[in-house]
C-alpha cells in the first residue's frame, strides 16, 4: 500500500467504489480505496439488487435516473459484467388513493423526462400476469427500471477506476484517523499510515464507527432488511422476464430471479440491527431469518399473487443496511472538518450510488456538486440529530417505506422533542403542530381540542376554513404568529460588514436598517436567502432558513471572516413572535414608548426597543406581505412576550395564526422561501431577486456569474399563477404544461385565502414569461387551467406593509 493519496476513500461497498470511479474520472488519480474485507462485504453483497427511478425528491430521481443510466458505460470500461436486467418495473396502487399517487408521480416524472404510462387492472394483470387484479385498481409502467448484480456493479466500479488510475487495498481496516494542521489526513491502518490530502467515509455499515474517528455522530442507523426467493414458478417458463414490481398495499417488492420470484418487504415492525455500535468481525455475513416478523405481509403477499404461495420458498435473506431519518443519503464535506467528506446513509445503492459517486466527486475536485443535492447533503441533519432521535425515526421511516406521504402529512415519531417556551399556551389555544428539525411549531389553530387535528389528504383539509379564518384576521386586523423556527446568526466585531458584503449579494444596511439580500455560490447560484438588521456599526443579526443552520456554516467556514469578526449561530437563543396585519401598529404601540408611526419606525427599520418590560429586537417586517412587525427577545422572555401581546391584542381583535396560514399570505403576495423557490439550480434573476443583487458596491461571491444572469436574463423564470382548481391546490413539483408540452414546475402552491383563488408559484423558461394564457397545471392528474400574473394578487405595489 503506497502511503501518499491525495484522497483515500474508506469502504469497498457500492458507494466507495462509486466515489473512487468518478474521482478519477474527475481527474484525481492519485486516488487509493481501503476495504477491511473482500469488496461488497458490508451491506452490498446480499442486495437484492433492484432499481427504480422515481423518488420523492425530483433532484434525487435525477441522480437516481443518472446512476441507472450509467451501468453500461461501466461494463464497457471496465469489462466486468454488471448483471443488467431491464425488464421494466410497474408499480400497483390497491386503493383510489394510492391511484392519485401515482397520477401525482407520473406527473412529476413528465418534466424529468420520464416516460411513465397509467395503466387499468386488467392491463396490469396483462403484462403482469402474477397478480389476483381484484385486488388492484390500477398501475403505473415504467420502462426505467430493473435489477443489477451487486457483485458485478462493485467490481465494475473497482476496475474502471483502477483503470484509471486508481488504487484497491483490500483486506486493511482504517483504525483511526489524525486530521493535520494543513487539513490533510493520517490514515491509521493495520497495513500501516497514509497521508492523504482528502478523506472518504463511505463505509456503509459502518460509517458511524469511522465518523466516531473523527468525533463526528452521523445519523445513520441499520435496519435488518429480509427478502425471499421462491422455487420456480412452472408460469414463468419460457416467457420474457417479469417486470420488478412494487405493490404499496402489501409492502412488497419483487423481480424474477432465475425462475422464481425474489419478495421483499418492509414490515411495519421493523428491528434496528446493532443500534449503538456495529461489530467489525460482521464480515459477509448474514443474520438469522425471521419470517414470523414478515408474515402479515407475506400473507398478503400470497393473496395479490396467488402464484407465489403454490411453490415453495428457496431461500430466506436477512441483512442490515443504514437509512438517514429521512431515508435520502448523507452526502458531502463535513462542517469543522477539513478535507473530510461523506457518502453514506445510502439506502438504495444500485439507484444512487452513481449519482452519489458523481455529486461527491464534483464537489471534491471542482468544489460544487454540479446538481441540486440539497436533498442528501449531510448539512441538512444539525446537533439535533442524536443517535436515539435517528433511531427513532429511521424505525418510522422503514416501517412508512411504501406508504403514501400526503402533502399535509405531519409524521408522529421523535415528538415533541424540542418545545419553545410558548408551546403549552399555544398548544391550550388548541394548536396542531408541525415538526420542523425537531422543533414543534404552530400550523394552524382549532376552535376545540376535539378539532385539533389534521385529516390527511391531497385535497383540502379540514384545516382549510380555519386558516381562512386565520388569513381574514391578519388581513383586517391583526395576526400573532410565533416565529422562533427562524435561523439566526449574529456576526459581530471590526470588518462585519466588509465580510458579510463579501459573502452576501446585496449591500449591508446602515444602522438601524434591514436589507433582503440572496447569498451566492460562485456558479451564481442561490445558496440562502437572509434577512441582514443592522444593529450597530460592527453588529447585524441575521434571520434565515434553521434547517440550512449548517449548511450555511460550512459556507460561512469556507468564506471565513478576517480575524476578530465573529459569527454566531444563534437561533435557539432568541425565540420570536409576529404581529402581522392593519392593527398590529397600534397593538404594538400601546407596548412601547418610542414612536411606531411610519415616518419614526418605517417599513425595513431594526431596532432594541421595550415591549412592556421586556427588551427586544424589533424589525418592522413580516412574511406576510401586510403591516407587521418581527419581534425577538432572549427565549426566558417569550413567554411574558406572548402574554403581553394577547392580552392588549384582545382590544384589537388579535387572532393567532400558524404556519398554514403564512405559507398561504406569502403565495399570495409572489414571495418565495429556501428549498422550495430558492434553490442552487436557480438563479437571483430567474428568481425574481435581481433587484437585491447589488453589482455595484464591489466583489462578492458569485459576482461575475450574476453579472453574466443580469446581462443574459437567465433561462428560467420565477411566476405566479392563478389555477383553475376546484378541491385540491397544487403543493410543489406539479408540472406545468403550455400548448400540450411540460415546459416547467410548480414550486409552491396554496388557496389564497384573501384572494379567493387557488394560486402556484413555479419556474418555466424565460421565453414564456410574457405569455399569460396557454398555462395549465396538472393536480392529480388532472390538468388545470392556469394564469400566469404579471404582478402579485396581494397588495401588488406593497403599499400595505409600507403603510
Ligand atoms: C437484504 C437487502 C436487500 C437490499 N436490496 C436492495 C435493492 O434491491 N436495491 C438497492 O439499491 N439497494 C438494496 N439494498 C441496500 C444496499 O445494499 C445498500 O444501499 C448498499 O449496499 C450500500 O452500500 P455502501 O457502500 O454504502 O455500504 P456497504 O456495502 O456496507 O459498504 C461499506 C464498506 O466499507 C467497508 N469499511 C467500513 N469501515 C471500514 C474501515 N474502517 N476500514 C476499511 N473498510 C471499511 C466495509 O467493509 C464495507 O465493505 C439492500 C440491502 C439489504 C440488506
Amino acid at each position: 500500500m503506497k502511503s501518499d493519496a491525495r484522497v483515500v476513500v474508506i469502504g469497498g461497498g457500492v458507494v466507495g467504489a462509486s466515489v473512487l470511479y468518478h474521482l478519477t474520472k474527475a481527474g484525481w488519480k492519485d486516488a487509493l480505496l481501503i476495504e477491511r474485507g473482500e469488496l461488497t462485504c458490508g451491506s452490498t453483497w446480499h442486495a437484492a439488487g433492484g432499481m427504480h427511478t422515481l423518488n420523492g425528491d425530483p433532484n434525487v430521481a435525477r441522480l437516481q435516473q443518472y446512476t441507472i443510466n450509467l451501468y453500461k458505460e461501466l461494463e464497457k470500461i471496465s469489462g466486468q459484467s454488471c448483471g443488467l436486467h431491464m425488464p421494466g418495473g410497474i408499480m400497483l396502487a390497491g386503493t383510489r388513493e394510492r391511484f392519485d399517487w401515482l397520477k401525482m408521480a407520473k406527473a412529476r416524472g413528465r418534466y424529468l423526462g420520464m416516460e411513465l404510462e397509467l395503466i387499468s387492472a386488467d392491463e396490469a394483470a396483462r403484462v403482469f400476469p402474477i397478480i389476483d387484479k381484484r385486488h388492484f385498481v390500477g398501475a403505473l409502467l415504467d420502462p426505467i427500471e430493473g435489477h443489477v448484480d451487486p457483485y458485478g456493479v462493485t467490481h465494475a466500479y473497482a476496475k474502471a477506476a483502477q483503470i484509471g488510475g486508481a488504487q484497491v487495498v483490500r483486506h486493511t481496516r482504517v483504525t483511526d484517523l489524525k486530521a493535520r494542521g494543513d487539513g490533510s489526513w493520517d490514515v491509521i491502518t493495520e497495513a500501516g499510515n497514509v497521508h492523504a490530502e482528502h478523506v472518504v467515509n463511505a463505509g456503509g455499515l459502518w460509517a458511524r464507527e469511522v465518523g466516531r474517528m473523527v468525533g463526528l455522530e452521523l445519523p445513520i442507523l441499520a435496519m435488518e432488511h429480509q427478502y425471499l426467493i421462491t422455487e420456480d414458478l412452472p408460469a414463468l417458463k419460457g416467457q420474457k422476464e417479469l417486470l420488478t414490481c412494487i405493490d404499496f398495499e402489501g409492502e412488497i417488492y419483487t423481480r424474477q430471479e432465475r425462475g422464481g420470484v425474489l419478495l421483499g418487504t418492509y414490515e411495519r415492525a421493523g428491528v434496528p440491527w446493532s443500534p449503538r455500535q456495529t461489530p467489525w468481525e460482521f464480515t459477509q455475513s448474514l443474520l438469522p431469518e425471521d419470517l414470523d416478523r414478515i408474515a402479515p405481509s407475506l400473507e398478503v403477499g400470497f393473496q395479490h399473487f396467488p402464484a407465489l404461495g403454490e411453490v415453495g420458498i428457496r431461500k430466506v435473506v436477512n441483512g442490515p443496511f443504514t437509512f438517514a431519518p429521512d431515508g435520502n443519503p448523507l452526502v458531502g464535506p463535513v462542517r469543522g472538518l477539513r478535507n473530510f467528506w461523506v457518502a453514506c446513509g445510502v439506502m438504495a445503492g444500485f439507484s444512487q450510488g452513481g449519482g452519489v459517486g458523481l455529486a461527491l466527486s464534483q464537489w471534491m475536485v471542482e468544489g460544487d456538486p454540479g446538481a441540486d443535492v440539497w436533498g442528501m447533503d449531510v448539512a441538512r441533519y444539525g446537533d439535533w440529530a442524536t443517535l436515539a432521535y435517528t433511531n427513532a425515526k429511521v424505525r418510522e421511516n422503514y416501517s412508512r417505506r411504501f406508504r403514501i406521504r400526503f402533502p399535509n402529512e405531519e409524521l408522529t415519531a421523535a415528538r415533541p422533542l424540542r418545545t419553545t417556551p410558548v408551546y403549552e399556551r399555544l398548544q391550550a389555544a388548541h394548536a396542531v403542530f408541525g415538526d420542523y428539525c425537531g422543533l414543534e411549531h404552530p400550523l394552524w389553530f382549532a376552535p376545540s381540542a376535539a378539532e385539533a387535528t389534521e385529516d390527511i389528504t391531497f385535497h383540502r383539509s379540514n384545516a382549510h376554513r380555519h386558516v381562512a379564518a386565520e388569513c381574514q384576521a391578519v388581513r383586517a386586523a391583526v395576526g400573532l404568529l410565533e416565529i422562533s423556527n427562524y435561523g439566526k446568526f449574529e456576526v459581530t466585531g471590526p470588518g462585519t460588514e466588509e465580510w458579510l458584503s463579501y459573502v452576501m449579494a446585496n449591500r449591508v444596511p446602515k444602522v438601524g436598517r434591514i436589507a433582503l439580500t440572496p447569498m451566492l455560490n460562485e456558479r451564481g447560484k442561490l445558496i440562502g436567502d437572509f434577512t441582514l438588521c443592522r444593529l450597530s456599526a460592527q453588529r447585524v443579526f441575521l434571520i434565515c432558513t434553521y434547517a440550512a443552520e449548517s449548511y450555511y456554516r460550512r459556507w460561512f467556514e469556507r468564506h471565513a471572516p478576517p480575524p476578530g469578526v465573529t459569527v454566531r449561530p444563534c437561533a435557539m437563543e432568541y425565540a420570536g413572535l409576529s404581529v402581522a396585519g392593519p392593527r398590529s401598529r397600534a397593538l404594538l404601540q400601546s407596548l412601547v414608548r418610542e414612536d411606531l408611526s411610519s415616518a419614526a419606525f418605517p417599513f425595513l427599520s431594526f431596532r432594541p426597543l421595550d415591549v412592556g418590560m421586556i427588551p427586544a429586537l424589533v424589525g418592522r417586517i413580516t412574511f406576510t406581505g401586510d403591516l407587521g412587525y418581527e419581534i425577538w427577545v432572549t427565549t426566558e422572555y417569550q413567554r411574558a412576550l406572548y402574554d403581553l401581546l394577547a392580552g392588549a391584542g384582545s382590544e384589537q381583535g388579535l387572532r393567532l395564526f400558524g404556519g398554514r396560514a403564512l405559507n398561504t399570505m406569502r403565495i399570495e403576495k409572489s414571495f418565495g422561501t429556501w428549498a422550495r423557490e430558492y434553490r442552487p439550480i436557480y438563479g437571483p434573476y430567474e428568481a425574481g431577486l435581481g433587484r437585491f443583487v447589488d453589482l455595484n458596491k464591489g466583489e462578492f461571491v458569485g459576482r461575475a456569474a450574476a453579472l453574466e444572469e443580469r446581462d443574459s436574463g437567465g433561462a428560467l423564470r420565477l411566476v405566479t399563477f392563478t389555477v383553475d382548481a376546484s378541491d385540491a391546490d397544487a403543493t410543489g413539483d406539479e408540472p406545468i404544461w403550455h400548448d400540450g408540452k411540460v415546459v416547467g414546475w410548480v414550486t409552491s402552491g396554496a388557496y389564497g385565502h384573501s384572494v379567493r383563488q387557488s394560486l402556484a408559484l413555479g419556474y418555466i423558461p424565460a421565453a414564456l414569461a410574457s405569455e399569460t394564457s396557454g398555462f395549465e397545471i396538472e393536480i392529480i392528474g388532472e390538468r388545470r387551467k392556469a394564469l400566469r400574473q404579471s404582478a402579485a394578487l396581494f397588495d401588488p405595489d406593497g403599499g400595505r406593509m409600507r403603510a
